[in-house]
């Protein structure tokens, strides 16, 4: 074990879930965790609150993984969450982080899909339920006494549960649970509503807390750009192009992202390394000393290994994961600016983070503005920019050295001064695109993130987003979606014939195709998708621009 799981190796957990999460890289609980862990192992009811992002699903998932009996094959732990995805997000956890305790089950319970296959694995003897409110109610209508050996309640994203309309079902579910048992509460706020749950069926709840103290950042201009998570390194690349920057350090959460993002920015010529807690001391030191005399240009550090990092040349703080709380943010921007130069800094920000970045925003005091992705133009413009720059510097004396040489090519090829220049041109770039039209093919665009959709109340019962949730894709495809629907007189054939048309794609290639009343969803063919979708750029459907986008729930 490498010395930063000491971090997790001194909360108490199972020897089984700390070699789990040392597998999947995490280096440090994040204050949630450390401060949520050692109650729940102790067996307290608790009252968790914390932004999203800042890993409540491992806070509540190690301690109880960590009491369960593998042995006793039947229901132990109950989770409770407000939509399928969180579910399914709950439940994938805790498999992997249960990977080396055999005999350990999971099984999801929720709605929009069939009964029978949930029922079935819960037979076989799944020691961690996880579950909708919904949904669980339909299965106790059957079966009332399916909770009774379960000793361990989660309410996960609380307030949303409420926000959805569950309260009646979390009621229902209440009573169909054994007195005797430890419950936990994790919610972002904490309205009335949630005090008097709290109140009810909490026993001398412990308060965990993550507060934000106030933080000061200077001289550092902050932005922030909205992605999706499996865009952030096409998002990375692309804005690099744009940026000037001297040294940069990029900050991601695990080992892993490290080593992916430093190797993908290689391949792309940058000078580039990774700095995790895995990195022999010696070893991150030889790093820190290249960062410093520009053997090295960018850095992608955890927050473990970036620490104590001072190197004037840094520039630029990308923070291509969210960091858990503010501090560690004005923590880890604090990388640049240093020795009173003026820094940069900025962070990527998926859909489900948005309040992450509100709360970072409230406790610094600034604006952190947003930024769109540069386009086709903007990337030529800037390669064009650092390719004059390479030039200048030799054009004073180049014709002294070289001229002769050229006359001579001119002569011996036989051809014009400019063709000469353009062909040593493109020898010189390697191959780089340097213009417009090929830009745009080699950066198609990489759509920034939409807000998260809210969840539309359906009227009869909060479960919409739940009901509504898209089937599963098959192998290959993607789904987009557009904000034109129903109400924009848009027809399903209306979209097919679009899309044949402009994107010369074959009938086959295309899948579902649903319309709703405010937008609709497409299945589109993953291979190719973004070359597509910039086709399909400025194509109109009944009058409106179509606007296809990359299309995924968080
Ligand atoms: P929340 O429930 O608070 O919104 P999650 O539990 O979904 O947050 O965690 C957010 C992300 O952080 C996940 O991708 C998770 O794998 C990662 N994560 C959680 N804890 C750690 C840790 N200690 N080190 C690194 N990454 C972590
Ligand atoms: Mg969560």
């Amino acid at each position: 074990m490498t010395q930063e799981t000491g971090g997790f190796a001194a909360l108490g957990l199972h020897p089984a879930v700390l070699s789990a999460i040392s597998a999947v890289g995490y280096e440090e609980p994040s204050p949630i965790q450390a401060q949520s862990i050692p109650v729940i192992l102790g067996g307290h009811d608790m009252i968790g609150q914390a932004q999203t992002g800042t890993g409540k699903t491992a806070a509540f998932a190690l301690p109880l993984l960590s009491r369960l009996d593998p042995s006793r094959r039947e229901p132990q732990v109950l989770i409770l969450a407000p939509t399928r995805e969180l579910a399914l997000q709950v439940a994938t956890a805790f498999e992997t982080y249960s990977k080396q305790m055999p005999g350990v089950g999971v099984v999801a319970v929720y709605g929009g899909a069939p009964m029978g296959p949930q029922l079935k694995a819960l037979r076989q003897g799944a020691q961690i339920l996880v579950a909708t409110p919904g949904r669980l109610c339909d299965h106790l209508r059957r079966d009332e006494k399916m909770l009774s050996t379960v000793q361990h309640l989660v309410l996960d994203e609380a307030d949303e549960m409420l926000k959805l309309g569950f309260m009646d079902d979390l009621e229902v579910i209440f009573q169909a649970l054994p007195e005797e048992r430890q419950t936990v509460l994790f919610s972002a706020t904490l309205p009335h509503s949630i005090r008097a749950i709290a109140e009810k069926h909490l026993r001398n709840p412990q308060h965990v807390k993550i507060a934000a103290k106030t933080q000061t950042v200077a001289r550092i201009e902050q932005a922030h750009l909205m992605v999706h998570a499996d865009q952030k390194t096409a998002a990375v690349l692309r804005l690099l192009e744009v940026e000037e920057f001297d040294a940069l350090i990029a900050f991601v959460r695990t080992k892993q992202a490290t080593l992916d993002l430093a190797s993908a920015l290689e391949a792309k010529g940058y000078k580039a390394a990774a700095l995790n807690g895995d990195i022999a001391q010696n070893q991150r030191e030889r790093v820190i000393d290249s960062l410093k005399d520009g053997r090295l240009d960018i850095v992608v550090a955890t927050d473990v290994a970036a620490r104590g990092i001072d190197v004037p040349r840094i520039t630029h703080v990308f923070n291509v994961d969210m960091p858990y709380d503010p501090e560690s943010y004005v923590h880890r921007i604090g990388r640049t600016g240093r020795a009173g130069r003026d820094g940069r800094a900025l962070l990527l920000v998926t859909p489900r983070e948005r309040r992450m970045l509100q709360v970072i925003e409230r406790v610094t005091g600034q604006k952190v503005a947003e930024v769109r992705l540069p386009n086709a133009q903007q990337v030529l413009d800037a390669r064009i920019k650092k390719l004059t720059a390479s030039l200048v510097p030799l054009v004073a004396d180049a014709e002294e050295t070289h001229g002769e040489l050229l006359d001579r090519l001119i002569s011996d090829i036989g051809c014009s001064p400019r063709a000469l220049a353009a062909a040593l041109l493109r020898k010189a770039t390697h191959g780089q695109a340097l213009n417009l039209a090929e830009v745009e093919r080699e950066q198609p665009l990489v759509p920034s993130a939409a807000p998260r959709e809210r969840s539309e109340r359906s009227g009869e019962r909060g479960e919409y987003r739940e009901r509504r949730a898209p089937m599963p894709l098959a192998e290959g495809r993607a789904r987009c979606r557009t904000s034109l629907g129903a109400r924009d007189g848009i027809a399903a054939k209306n979209l097919l014939g679009a899309i044949l048309n402009e994107g010369g794609l074959a009938r086959e290639a295309i899948g579902r195709i649903q319309i709703r009343e405010t937008f609709s969803l497409i299945e589109l063919p993953e291979e190719g998708l973004d070359r597509l979708l910039g086709k399909l750029k400025d194509t109109r459907v009944a009058g409106k621009q179509l606007k296809l986008r990359r299309y995924r729930e968080d």
